[in-house]
């Protein structure tokens, strides 16, 4: 080989179809170095935990394997990007680097240094949303707050098509000499570029039909059934692109001929818009990374109770469908996303403890924790973000598990001691004369937290503008 490569930087797009980056690579008619860099720095985060690093060297693995289709391997090396790309620029004598833009304040400030720091050609796309941040913007120019209206402009915005198959060539590269380890033991859904497509098209072939009806129940197995797509891990590390998920969903729109088939794959689009919503909500105000997104709530008198987080984080508050959410949670690494709105809201709002604590939590626990969806699915439900739900509406946890758990399977599966229960106990176990001794009893009365929590929100000063 003479010709002097390139590198493609894989980062959260770890597939080889549909990806704008590695495809411009491809067809600099250079030789392609497909790269990925394990970064101590992001592995040691308290943001980051066992369960999501799992899913991502399962996923390097699955990239290995189709690389070695073309040729070739997965370049993997660990240490700080600018080093080790440096290191590999010597190594390959490589001309330029590859890679498709994060959103993030963490990715863009090192991406914006990278920048700086090597003497190559950096080459930077947009791939991660259908619509990058910038393209969507109200007509005075400032970017959207609210979710209806960008939603409404995002979808008057024509959007690219799937990005053409590879034609160009991988440079050569040995076995990897190093694979990260996991930690994690529990399941995973299967991890590789063909799986997600599987799951795509599987759920598009069917289930998005009934998608509007079903998406709220609880009590669905998450990598077996399709109540939703479970496509999430595979959207927050590139198997799957938003472009692919977006044009199956419209390909799936134009089969049907029925109003609610078609009204039930709308708003699964809608949700895939929500995704690009909170990514653009991260890159205009990247004080939400830290800061509520309505400042005044940054003064918001939380509480400072450690044994009740405690006891949220594991499961034992005494809340039947919260405990189940949380044993969930760190049993498989998911969550449906009305479980993720039920125990975000008991903690922010039954608890009043600090919507931070609950994002790091998922952070750590979530094989799809995404920065700006999770901050955003946070910030809503606290009351402190941009859609956000008013704070003086506060989930009863017992009224949300009758309505999406009635039949109480979903507590009964993960809540073990409770699984011999009459139905009409199920929701609140504390009612029953002789409750199971095996399991704790509330640790907060509903009715009285809701009347703490209203006080110290309506204790904050409103926004001056
Ligand atoms: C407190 C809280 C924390 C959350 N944390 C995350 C997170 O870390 N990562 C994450 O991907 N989603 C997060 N969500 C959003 C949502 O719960 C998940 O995206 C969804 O449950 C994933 O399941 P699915 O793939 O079956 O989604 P489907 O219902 O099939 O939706 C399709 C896709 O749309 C996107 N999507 C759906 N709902 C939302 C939403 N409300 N906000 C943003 N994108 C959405 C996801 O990419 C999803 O895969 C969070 C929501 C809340 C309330």
């Amino acid at each position: 080989m003479t010709e002097a490569p390139v590198i493609h930087w894989f980062r959260r797009d770890l597939r080889l179809s549909d990806n704008t980056g590695l495809q411009a690579a491809l067809d600099s008619s250079a030789p392609v170095v497909p790269l990925f860099i394990v970064d101590p720095a992001l592995v040691a985060s308290s943001r980051v935990g066992a369960s999501r690093m799992s899913f991502l060297i399962e996923g390097l693995h699955a990239l290995d394997e189709a690389l070695q289709a073309h040729g070739t391997r997965l370049m993997i090396r660990q240490g700080e990007p600018a080093a080790v790309l440096r290191q590999v620029i010597e190594t390959t004598e490589a001309r330029a680097v590859y890679f498709n833009r994060d959103y993030t304040p963490f990715a863009c400030r090192r991406d914006d240094e990278l920048k700086d720091l090597l003497e190559i050609d950096v080459h930077a796309f947009d791939d991660v949303v259908l619509l990058p941040p910038g393209t969507v913007m109200k007509a005075d120019g400032d970017p959207y707050v609210v979710y209806s209206p960008f939603m409404r402009q995002w979808k008057s915005i024509a959007k690219l098509g799937i990005v053409e198959g590879q034609r160009g060539q991988f440079y050569e590269v040995g076995a990897p000499a190093w694979w990260p380890e996991t930690t994690w033991d529990g399941p995973l859904p299967p991890v590789s570029e063909d799986a997600a497509q599987q799951r795509l098209r599987t759920f598009m072939e069917g289930p998005v039909l009934s998608y509007q009806d079903k998406r709220n129940l609880l009590s669905a197995d998450p990598f077996q059934d399709f109540d939703t797509s479970c496509l999430s891990p595979y959207l927050r590390l590139g198997l799957l692109s938003p472009r692919q998920a977006y044009w199956a969903a419209r390909d799936a729109y134009e089969l049907s001929n029925e109003n609610v088939e078609r009204r039930s794959i709308e708003t699964w689009i809608n949700e895939l818009i929500w995704r690009e919503f909170y990514i653009h909500i991260m890159a205009h105000f990247p004080h939400v990374d830290r800061y509520s997104f309505r400042r005044q709530y940054d003064t918001l008198q939380w509480r400072d109770a450690p044994d009740e987080f405690k006891a949220w984080q594991e499961g034992q508050t005494g809340y039947p469908v919260v405990d189940a959410a949380m044993r969930q949670l760190k049993t498989i690494g998911w969550l449906p996303n009305r479980a993720r709105m039920i125990v975000a809201s008991f903690l922010t709002k039954d608890l009043l403890i600090d919507w931070r604590e609950g994002e790091r939590h998922f952070m750590q626990w979530l094989i799809d924790g995404d920065p700006a969806a999770n901050n955003g699915g946070w910030q809503w439900t606290a009351g402190t973000g941009t859609d956000a739900q008013p704070y003086f509406r506060i989930f009863n946890p017992v009224t949300q598990s009758a309505k999406f758990d009635p039949s109480g399977a979903y507590i009964r599966r993960w809540v073990p001691e409770l699984g011999d229960l009459p139905d009409r106990y199920i929701h609140r176990p504390w009612k029953m004369d002789t409750p199971p001794s095996s399991y704790p009893p509330p640790i907060v009365d509903h009715g009285e937290a809701r009347e703490r929590t209203l006080a110290a929100y309506k204790a904050v000063e409103p926004a001056k503008d």
